[in-house]
């Protein structure tokens, strides 16, 4: 059985007292087993150490990076390295956000050296791709998701991209209220899977968890989740909320 995960991307929100009071909810909650074998939290870097800190007291509950560079060191200014986020007790790293690549120019060859640098030092990529409105408006949404996957990832050895997790988040649909539904969520990730057996074997393929992520809150979770190849969610807005992001963990 795959793993069944729950992702928090807090992206540039919360100040220090938010921050705590969110993971101290986050952790009280979780007191209570949860739906989800792992839930993850994606703090801005300023509090991963004390996240992490708190998360190793949860039985469940990771942290995540929300990007790393692709260096291990160096003069990159106000940039962070996998080494670095490993050092703070982190286990995961977000690569390839729709954010990331638009506001920052991050392309699929960039990705791939991200992602080679986060396997390096431990850190499990939660890799993701979706496609833009204007794409699935032309129907080409299949094609240009696997474009993303063979770019950023075809050049991995098999025991390294079994490592990953993928995270399936139509643009359109982040941040927007609107969702993709939930045969929308399905198709994609049975074609992601598809695409990865292409290379590496359907066992492969199979072993790697799919979230969705888009819009997704307590209300639709249970039925995007459904979805045989939908193996959780990652979750922007709704996990800024601890009562949301846990009730979403446990629509699993
Ligand atoms: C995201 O940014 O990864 C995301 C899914 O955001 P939201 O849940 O707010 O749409």
């Amino acid at each position: 059985m795959r793993d069944q995960i729950v992702a928090g991307n807090w992206k540039m929100n919360k100040d220090l007292n938010q921050a705590t009071a969110l993971v101290e909810e986050i952790q009280s909650l979780m007191m209570n087993p949860v739906e989800a074998d792992k839930v993850i939290v994606a703090p801005p870097y300023t509090y991963l150490a004390q996240t992490a800190a708190k998360a190793a007291e949860v039985p469940g509950l990771f942290v995540a990076g929300q990007n790393c560079h692709q260096e291990m060191s160096g003069a990159y200014t106000g940039e962070i390295s996998a080494t670095i986020l490993k050092s703070l007790g982190v286990d995961y790293v977000i690569l390839g956000h729709s954010e990331r690549r638009e506001y920052f120019g991050e392309s699929n060859q960039l990705l791939a050296l991200k992602v080679k640098a986060a396997l390096g030092q431990d850190l499990i990529p939660i890799f993701c791709c979706g496609e833009p409105l204007s794409i699935r408006e032309a129907g080409e949404q299949q094609k240009y998701v696997n474009q993303q996957l063979t770019e950023s990832l075809f050049q991995l050895e098999a025991d390294d991209l079994r490592r990953l997790v993928i995270a399936y988040e139509p643009i359109w649909a982040i941040g927007t209220g609107r969702t993709a539904s939930a045969e929308q969520a399905q198709q994609m990730h049975a074609s992601i899977r598809k695409h990865l057996a292409s290379k590496y074997g359907a066992e492969v393929a199979n072993h790697l968890p799919i979230l969705y992520g888009g819009s997704c809150k307590p209300s639709n979770a249970k039925e995007i989740f459904a979805g045989e190849d939908v193996d959780g969610g990652l979750i922007g807005g709704a996990s800024l909320n601890a009562n949301d992001f846990i009730a979403i963990a446990n629509s699993l």
